[in-house]
């Protein structure tokens, strides 16, 4: 057994001091406030639970910085991106991409993401034959290397549109039949093991028909796995889905669907105060990917109603424009200040908005997950996060500011230490496979050609 001793700890039940946790086979299982530190015991400053990334496609960090150019017509949105984030896709095998996803994983690690949800489409690597398992196997490669604690959620796509049958260019790296798909989840499901769980999910209502959608979310339910989508992320989707089944994204969702708990609905962007209400009330949670939709100019997300309502949130760092959680968490609050030339908009449950955004992220990333153990506590899975304490972002801050010093105070953070199933990942804000991670990232970056 593995002892940490924490001076200060946020764990289940809110802020304790002089904290000894007991780690063993990958979980807590001795907890102890008030405690003395003890020879061979890891200390610590500040102990806080590590947050799950609900959304990330990893091979988007190679796209990076490298999408910020005006081009020519002065038109450039979404749909404009979209075309740069194919060409990067056609240019990937399974190697290009275990390299992309591992550095991916580990700047996750050091900023204090300890789990990531993987919502995969990316199933076949462009130019060779290599079978669909390939990119799965590069994905668990790369969360293997860094040591990142991985929910994959394999992704059904099928089509280009609500009226177009056909997946077009690079949409064929994506697309599979319904019964490939679900074999594949099988195969991946097989798999599974302490560190590695397994959903499921499809990309869009308009990249699959109603009836995959079906079965998928059946597979889901049976299974009792988090079931992801991307739902109203642009206007264009919520206009093309208006056109063809009558309803708004989330409201055609709800009326077609049994979404409950273990759906994770990302970019519930576009909703009107109707669909807002009656989300929230579902219990599914919303993953909220604030810097990567004002990167791709999406919208705001109604995060107030939603709150009020008792809507449940996760956050995702998405096309990994920006890898740092409290970073979303200080943006998503910022798009709300903005909009409503107000502050402190979604402290609700709590006074103090770095408090309440890091506990519901904490809750809702757990969910969207598949985690119901995470936090602080025994039997939890030792997922933890250190930090700083003699930092000056965080010297002299108490229980109640603590967090809205991490969320609003800083552009560095101040982690030390962070582990994931009872391993150190990073010691003194260093991965510990940090140097081999980053040389396979940029050789890989001058073989596919991605400055070009
Ligand atoms: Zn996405």
């Amino acid at each position: 057994m593995t002892a940490i001793f924490a001076r200060k700890a946020l764990i289940h039940k809110g802020w304790a001091t002089n904290v000894r946790l007991g780690i063993d086979a990958g979980r807590i299982v001795e907890l102890a406030e008030d405690a003395r530190p003890e020879a061979g015991d890891t200390e610590v400053g500040v102990l806080i639970p590590g947050l799950c990334n609900a959304h990330s496609h990893a091979f988007q960090r190679a796209l990076a910085g490298r999408t910020e150019k005006r081009s020519p017509e002065g038109r450039d949105n979404f749909w404009t991106w979209r075309e740069r984030m194919y060409r990067l896709a056609g240019s990937l095998d399974a190697e290009a991409l275990a390299a992309i996803a591992g550095q991916a994983y580990a700047e996750m690690l050091i900023s204090g993401y300890t789990s990531v949800a993987e919502f995969h489409y990316l199933h076949r690597p462009a130019g060779v034959h290599q079978p669909t398992s390939a990119m799965f196997d590069a994905l668990r490669e790369a969360a293997g290397q860094s040591g990142i604690r991985m929910t994959y959620v394999p992704v059904l796509y099928e089509r280009a549109g609500f009226e177009d049958p056909q997946p077009q260019g690079q949409q064929a790296q994506f697309s599979m039949g319904v019964d490939a798909f679900l074999e594949h989840h099988a195969h991946a499901a097989a798999a599974a093991s302490d560190r590695l769980g397994v959903g499921i999910g499809v990309h869009s209502l308009r990249a699959v028909t109603a009836e995959s959608l079906q079965q998928v979310a059946n597979v889901a339910a049976e299974a009792g796995i988090p079931m992801h989508l991307h739902i109203a992320e642009q206007q264009r989707e919520v206009d093309q889905c208006l056109a063809h089944h009558g309803r708004r994204p989330v409201r055609w969702l709800l009326e077609n669907h049994d979404v409950g708990g273990n759906w994770c609905l990302v970019h519930a962007t576009h909703m009107d105060a109707e669909e807002t209400l009656a989300l929230a009330a579902t219990g599914a949670v919303v993953c909220v990917c604030p810097s990567t939709e004002a990167n791709l100019g999406d919208g705001l997300f109604p995060l107030r109603d939603f709150l009020s309502a008792g809507g449940r949130i996760a956050i995702g760092s998405d096309s990994h424009i920006s890898i740092n959680p409290f970073e979303e968490l200080r943006w998503l609050e910022y798009g709300q200040r903005l909009a409503s030339q107000s502050r402190n908009v979604a402290a609700l449950e709590e006074a103090h908005v770095g408090r309440e955004l890091f506990s519901r992220a904490h809750r809702g990333g757990a969910r969207a997950a598949g985690m119901p153990k995470a936090g602080i506590n025994t039997g939890a899975p030792a997922d933890l996060v250190a930090l700083y304490d003699d930092d000056p972002m965080l010297v002299a801050h108490g229980d109640e500011t603590l967090l809205d010093a991490l969320v609003f105070s800083g552009y560095r953070l101040p982690v030390d230490r962070v582990m994931v199933h009872g391993e150190w990942c990073v010691v003194a804000g260093e991965h510990v496979a940090g140097d081999s991670l980053r040389r396979s990232f940029a050789a890989t970056l001058q073989r596919i050609g991605a400055s070009a």
